[in-house]
């Protein structure tokens, strides 16, 4: 009787990969190897959009700018300065009664960032300074191989493309710590204080000009080297965006190959899986939309950023071109909306279990993580989920063997973090933070599970089609 009972009563959330046939492993394989072939193309926010692009275009999307007229089936996209993208497909239903679908992650990592006068020499060595971006423990960065990404805007107008350190036989470059043998006092020091942001200076060259009468002598032979290449000069740097990121290529990580490890899955990992669901979409009811913003790291604003209007221009030009605009309509769609915010949340590890309460913790392979509310102590800052809109998508997922899990970010008073979901529920529309667990967050190699990865292009999938 007590069997019976708890089949009918307690709450499930299983392990995945057991209840999984052969068929379906090999199906979330494929599915991991082309993620993971993604990531190694699109470590950066600008690589990411020009990605995602190129998928567009392949699947018959078209830039809105190019369109006069929508109608439901049409499928666009609008590129926001290369850094951030929403697309869309129109649905069948008005979207003036049934608003929309929307899925939105984020395509930017935690990362080095170059300062905007980065070249110095020191004791006969060459060195870019550097700013971080987003939330990283500074000792994870150093003595690692990374590759140098982004940008050089000359004043003309001309834009160099700047991708060093992924191929086999281009040089990479590192940040440098203190040997063990010398480090006494560095180890006295609090973790957080180890390393000094103002000393996360990567190492760049040690070859000087040939001419001793010359200061600077290896800081000039960089210059000179780059000059030859991209026809650039030290003043340039000023106008540029370059980011490090890891150089290591994601990988299948265990015996069994069952998980990823890869550089900036927080949040590529939601980005790629909704993109792809989006790609795979055909005909549906409510108007689907895809958003992939930039500048969440650090906290959503500037014009890239999900708290800029640009969003809202691109809805604008939907409504616009459907022929239905009038005053107040943007607000009412929004109104209408629902909205999964799809971003990562942190996995459970059994290394340090202490900061989770077991009950309410996302695990690895138990599939997507939906989290209510996040924020921290007690909820500050928190886009708390309604419980009808909870129970919605509940329904959409059990309707779709999708399996989910309901989570809090650690435990009680432990710390929190947040996501775009707010910017999206302060328009009004009805949000549910939404995404994979990942262990080593915001570190330079993320892990998360094939089996949640594939529940996520599900799950997306599902809520676009309900
Ligand atoms: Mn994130
Ligand atoms: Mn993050």
């Amino acid at each position: 009787m007590g069997e019976e009972l708890r089949e009918k009563l307690f709450a499930k959330r299983e392990e995945g990969w057991s209840k999984t046939d052969n068929k379906q492993k090999e199906e979330i394989m494929k599915f991991a190897d082309e993620y993971m072939a993604f990531l190694n193309n699109a470590k950066t926010e600008r690589e990411f959009i020009k990605c995602a692009k190129k998928l567009a275009d392949e699947h018959g999307y078209t830039d809105i700018i190019n369109k006069t007229e929508l109608k439901a089936g049409d499928k666009v996209y609008f590129i926001n300065r290369g850094k951030s993208m929403y697309l869309a497909i129109i649905g069948e239903n008005d979207i003036q009664e049934h608003g929309m679908h929307i899925i939105g992650s984020h395509v930017d990592s935690p990362r080095l960032d170059l300062k905007p006068n980065p070249l110095c020499e020191e004791g006969g060595m060459a060195y870019f300074k550097t700013h971080y971006y987003g939330g990283i423990k500074k000792y994870q960065w150093t003595t690692i191989p990374l590759s140098l990404h982004g940008v050089i805007v000359k004043t003309n107008g001309e834009k160099v493309e700047i991708n060093i350190g992924e191929n086999e036989d281009d040089p990479i470059f590192t940040i440098t710590d203190l040997l063990p043998h010398l480090a006494q006092e560095q180890m006295e020091k609090k973790l957080k204080d180890g390393i000094e942001g103002e000393n996360l200076k990567l190492l760049i060259g040690s070859i000087p000009v040939d001419d001793d009468k010359e200061k600077e002598r290896v800081k000039l032979n960089i210059l000179k080297l780059l000059n030859e290449k991209y026809g650039i000069t030290e003043a340039d740097f000023m106008s540029a965006e370059l980011e490090l990121v890891p150089a290591f290529k994601a990988r299948s990580l265990g015996f069994d190959k069952s998980m990823v490890a890869g550089y900036g899955q927080d949040d590529k990992v939601c980005a790629y899986t909704s993109l792809s669901a989006m790609m795979n979409l055909d005909k549906v009811k409510n108007t689907a939309v895809c958003i992939l913003s930039d500048k969440e790291e650090i906290g959503s604003m500037g014009n890239t950023g999900m708290e800029s209007h640009m969003f809202d221009f691109f809805i604008s030009e939907i409504l616009n071109k459907l022929n239905v605009n009038k005053p107040n309509l943007l607000d009412r769609v929004f109104c209408l909306s629902k909205m999964l915010s799809s971003d990562v949340d942190a996995g459970y590890d059994p290394l340090y279990s202490s900061v989770s309460d077991g009950l309410n913790a996302g695990y690895l392979g138990k599939g997507i993580t939906l989290n209510k509310y996040t924020g921290s102590r007690g909820k500050a800052g928190a886009s708390d989920a309604n419980a009808e809109y909870v129970a919605w998508v509940r329904n959409v997922f059990e309707s779709s063997d999708v399996k989910y899990q309901i989570t809090e970010l650690g435990k009680v008073d432990i710390g929190g973090g947040g996501t775009i979901a707010y910017i999206l529920a302060n328009k009004g529309t009805d949000v549910i933070d939404c995404g994979v667990p990942v262990l080593s967050m915001h570190a330079p190699y993320e892990v998360t599970s094939k089996y949640d990865i594939f529940s996520a292009y599900k799950a997306y999938t599902s809520f676009w089609t309900e």
